[in-house]
């Protein structure tokens, strides 16, 4: 059955996939994104999926831009909080923006999306909460305090609400993707990458559709015995 699914930062890599993976399952679909118009342009162009503009990281926008959807599309039932930045750099150097800015946009904004849809999850019966990690919170990475804190946050934010909402037909679950290739990981220096390939037994990096394919299933109804759980896609690189 069709539902309307909102994927944050959905125009673009990743959440791209995610969000043509829905339309094929069949929902209707709203990708969000911040500030490359271009891209959600071309992508709502090819796909006639509808975009939608704010920051996700902004707690009223998120409720505006969630009520603007329900208006436009219907109430949201299919969540996925997928929108996400790195902004790396060693502790020691590390300035306050830096470490705020990763917090707010890939954890704050779970909370943002969740705190504006849930309501409306709660009093249908039915939700299906994705939010999508990454294999450096789950080992840690060197450069990345603040993104490991973020991502690492994001799974015990999700078992917590998981167990707030099972009882009400919800499911919360975390994606924790491996080195997927996207422009986040064009933007890592060729010889860094080289080395990170080196490390992933299956020998190179992910497509975005790969992890598209596990995020389309736990939104499914055929999911709704998963919740609190965290699905690793990472080539064998870390197994957890
Ligand atoms: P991209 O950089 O390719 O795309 C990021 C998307 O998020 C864009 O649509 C962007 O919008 C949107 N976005 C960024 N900041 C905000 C904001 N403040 N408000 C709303 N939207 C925002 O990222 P990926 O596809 O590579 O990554 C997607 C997710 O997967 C992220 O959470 C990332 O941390 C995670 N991940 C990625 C991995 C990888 O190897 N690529 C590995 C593990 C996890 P706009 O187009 O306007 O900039």
């Amino acid at each position: 059955m069709g539902r309307v699914a909102l994927v944050t930062g959905g125009t673009r890599g990743i959440g791209g996939a995610i969000s043509r993976g829905l339309k094929a399952a069949g929902h209707t679909v709203a990708a969000t994104y911040h500030g490359n118009d271009e891209a959600a342009e071309a992508f709502r162009k090819e796909t006639g999926i509808a975009v939608f503009k704010w920051d996700v990281g902004d707690f009223d926008a998120c409720q505006a831009g969630l009520e603007k959807v329900a208006a436009e599309l219907g109430p949201v039932e299919v969540l996925v909080n997928n929108a996400g930045i790195t902004k790396d750099g060693m502790l020691h150097k590390m300035a306050a923006d830096q470490w705020n800015a990763v917090i707010q946009t890939n954890l704050t904004s779970a909370f943002n999306m969740c705190r504006a849809a849930i309501a409306g999850m709660r009093e249908s019966g039915f939700g299906r909460i994705v939010n999508i990690a990454s294999v450096n919170g789950q080992k840690g990475q060197m450069g990345q305090t603040n993104y490991a804190a973020a991502k690492a946050g994001l799974i015990g934010f999700s078992k917590s609400l998981a167990l707030e909402t099972a009882a009400k037909g919800i499911t919360v679950n975390v994606v924790a993707p491996g080195y997927t290739e996207t422009d986040m990981v064009a933007a890592v220096p060729q010889n860094v990458l080289d080395k990170i390939v080196a490390q992933i037994p299956v020998g190179r990096l992910g497509q975005a559709d790969e992890i598209a394919h596990s995020v389309c299933f736990l939104a499914s109804k055929e999911a709704g015995f998963i919740t609190g759980a965290t699905i690793s896609i990472n080539g064998g690189q870390y197994m957890a």
